[in-house]
C-alpha cells in the first residue's frame, strides 16, 4: 500500500487526527486538527521535512477544527463543506454554547480559520497524488462528510459512524432519521472492504459495522 495512515487521538474527546503521507512524496495531509493538533502534528511534520499540503475538515464540531487555524497557517488548504459555515469561520458566535456544556475552555480555544473550497457530495479533491471522493453524511452534524478513496479502500468517516457505534444525533442541527439514511446510502454503499476511520476510536470495515453495528442496519 502506497499510502500510509497514522491515527492520533487527541484533546480532550480523543479526536482522531489522521496523518496521511505516501511513499516516495514529501507532501502531507492531515483530517482534522483537534486541540493539540498544531503543536504536536505540525512539530512532527515539519521534523519529518514533509509539507502539508491540505486539511481534511470531516465536520464543523469544535473538537474537530479546533486548531485548523494553525494548518491554514502552515500553508494547508482547509477543506469543508458550507452547511458548516459558521462554526468552522465564526466559531466565536458558538463559543457561549460549547463553554457551557465545557466550561473548562478558554476563549483562546475558540480560533476560526477561512475555508479554503467547500465541497459537497460528487466533488473530489486531488492530494497526495490520490483523487479522494466527497459525500455528504449528514445527520450528526450538517456539514458532515467523508472523504474515500477507493484505489486504497479507506474512508474517513468523521462522526457519522464508529465501531458499533453512529454519532450522537442531539446536538443543534443533529438528526437521527437523517444519520441513518446517511449511513444507509452513502456508507454501506462502499464496498464491503473498505476501512472506515472514524473521528474517535477504532477503525473498522463497511462489511463489520453492516453486519454488526446495532444502531445501523442495512435498509
Ligand atoms: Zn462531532
Ligand atoms: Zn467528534
Amino acid at each position: 500500500m502506497n499510502l500510509r495512515i497514522e491515527a492520533v487521538p487527541l484533546g480532550p474527546f480523543e479526536t482522531n487526527a489522521y496523518l496521511l503521507t505516501a511513499e516516495g512524496s514529501k507532501e502531507c495531509v492531515v483530517v482534522d486538527a483537534p486541540k493539540g493538533a498544531g503543536e504536536n502534528l505540525l512539530g512532527e511534520i515539519k521534523a519529518r521535512g514533509l509539507t502539508p499540503t491540505h486539511l481534511f475538515i470531516t465536520h464543523g464540531h469544535w473538537d474537530h477544527m479546533c486548531d485548523a487555524a494553525d494548518f491554514k497557517t502552515a500553508g494547508c488548504k482547509i477543506i469543508a463543506h458550507l452547511a458548516d459555515q459558521i462554526p468552522i469561520e465564526q466559531i466565536e458566535t458558538v463559543r457561549t454554547r460549547y463553554q457551557s456544556m465545557l466550561p473548562w475552555l478558554t476563549d483562546e480555544d475558540f480560533r476560526s480559520t477561512k475555508v479554503d473550497r467547500w465541497v459537497d457530495e460528487g466533488d473530489t479533491v486531488e492530494a497526495l497524488g490520490l483523487t479522494f471522493e466527497i459525500r455528504h453524511v449528514p445527520g450528526h452534524c450538517p456539514g458532515s462528510i467523508l472523504f474515500y478513496n477507493a484505489q486504497e479502500k479507506v474512508s474517513f468517516v468523521g462522526d457519522a459512524i464508529f465501531k458499533n457505534s453512529v454519532g450522537r444525533t442531539d446536538l443543534p442541527g443533529g438528526n437521527w432519521n437523517q444519520l441513518l439514511q446517511s449511513i444507509r446510502t452513502r456508507i454501506y454503499t462502499l464496498p464491503d472492504d473498505t476501512h472506515l476511520l472514524p473521528g474517535h476510536g477504532d477503525t473498522t470495515t463497511v462489511g463489520a459495522e453492516k453486519a454488526s453495528n446495532p444502531y445501523a442496519k442495512p435498509a
